[in-house]
């Protein structure tokens, strides 16, 4: 038995591996909607709950990290106009893939999360807005447990008798990454062009249909059943300090089993590599991506010595991001990788600003020409300049998505821009392999 087995899938992953782990009679089976029939019961003052969520240290795991309970005590609950739950289910960073297995195997506990939010709220009407790519199985899974939801009574008008009303719907986006960005999310739902908002206003404040409204991240809000049914401190106890609770780690990439893996924060990277199978092909890690395609790059050995939280990250210039790992073996060759990087971010860009419209263009034709053998040392220096004429002169976070990992990558690894260049678009990893030829398997 591993260090780790009695301590994994202790919250959103819970009913992994029970026979129709998605339905309502096995959510029951381990305390489902027992948080909820009990705030039901006692109506349990708002503020009560919200307290609870700021004390178990649930951070927002979308990728920004902000307190979940702090988010929640900005809406302005007493205003008398109609207030709103948004669930972020757009599930597009790179390497993220598991709001999608909530989805599929535990859709009951987003919909007793985003219940008991409501209610907290004071938000008598919820959404929950899907990436469109998963109408295959996360999107039926999900609409059919709200089904069962409001047919056992947990979901709709004056719920078990007690006053309160919640109605949830779901909403499938079109595929737009950007749409993953709160404020371009509410824009989609209200059925305009996915495109971020200046802000302030903030959501709470103006969102959607210009309504008080917040927006969480599908894991954030599957967390609340448990932490409410097992307690605050339970959670917070889970990780270190600034890292309550557990984090469901998508690792993909050069390892012998890939998967999502939901484990306490603070979980050291080196254990949490060994339960995905290790580097694939007995080959050595070269570097890892901790969190999503945005965040830096972080050596191998670097990341072999640090623990997977808030913290420990951001010590060594990184983020848990989505906390999508991403490992790449000594094979790979990371000016290829980053050319690979910018040309979604280029895609993805909305347009509405020029450094990030302009900038991610530019960043990926240099690129480009250097793959192509058409550069020169010069152009490396052009790369950083643009990356940083983009960082914080945007609207929303995807101009420094685009530009950390430009930043990243020639902080770590410029020997091997410097070699492709002088070179003739040839290798660091592969010299002798054709020009521009795709390396690393
Ligand atoms: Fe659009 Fe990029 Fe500006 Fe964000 S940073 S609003 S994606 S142009």
């Amino acid at each position: 038995m591993g260090a780790w087995d009695d301590k994994r899938n202790l919250v959103c992953l819970e009913p992994i591996g029970m026979a129709h782990s998605w339905s309502l009679e096995t959510y029951q089976r381990i305390g489902g909607y027992d948080a909820w029939k009990k705030v039901l019961a006692e109506l349990t003052p708002r503020e009560q709950i919200i307290d609870a969520v700021k004390s178990s240290g649930l951070r927002g795991r979308g990728g920004a990290a902000f307190p979940m309970g702090v988010k929640w005590s900005f809406m302005p609950r007493n205003a008398p106009m109609q207030k709103y739950l948004v669930c972020n289910s757009d599930e597009s960073e790179p390497g993220t893939c598991h709001d999608r297995d909530i989805l599929r195997f535990n859709p009951h506990a987003l919909i007793e999360g985003m219940a008991i939010g409501g209610y907290a709220m004071n938000a008598t009407v919820g959404y929950n807005y899907i990436r469109g790519e998963f109408l295959g199985e996360p999107v039926p899974r999900f609409e059919a447990a709200v089904k069962e939801a409001y047919a056992a009574g947990l979901l709709g008008k004056n719920i078990r008798g007690s006053g309160v009303d919640f109605d949830l719907h779901t909403f499938v986006g079109a595929g737009a990454y950007i749409c993953g960005e709160e404020t371009a999310l509410l824009d989609s739902l209200e059925g305009k062009q996915g495109k971020p908002r200046f802000k302030p206003p903030f959501p709470a404040a103006f969102g959607l249909y210009g309504a008080p409204t917040t927006i969480n991240n599908c894991q954030s809000i599957a967390s609340v059943p448990t932490i409410m049914r097992k307690g605050p401190q339970w959670f917070a106890a889970l990780g270190p300090a600034n890292s309550g609770g557990t984090n469901i780690f998508s690792v993909s990439g050069h390892v012998n089993n890939p998967g999502n893996f939901e484990l306490p924060l603070g979980v050291p990277f080196a254990d949490l590599l060994d339960m995905a199978g290790g580097i694939w092909k007995a080959r050595h890690i070269k570097a890892v991506i901790p969190g999503g395609s945005s965040v830096p790059v972080v050596p191998g050995e670097t990341m072999m010595k640090v623990n997977m939280d808030y913290d420990s990250l951001k010590a060594i210039g990184s983020s848990v991001g989505s906390a999508a790992v991403i490992v790449m073996d000594e094979t790979t060759c990371m000016v290829r990788t980053l050319e690979r990087l910018s040309r979604f971010y280029m895609s993805e860009s909305c347009g509405q600003c020029t450094p990030c419209r302009e900038g991610t263009g530019w960043l990926n034709r240099t690129l480009q020409r250097i793959l192509a053998g058409q550069a020169t040392r010069e152009h490396l220096g052009l790369l950083l300049d643009v990356a940083n004429r983009i960082e914080g002169h945007t609207i929303c976070a995807l101009g420094d998505a685009a530009a950390w990992p430009v930043q990243s990558f020639l902080k770590h690894y410029r020997h091997e821009f410097e070699f492709m260049v002088d070179h003739g678009g040839r290798s660091i990893v592969a010299p002798d392999a054709p020009r521009g030829a795709q390396v690393a398997a």
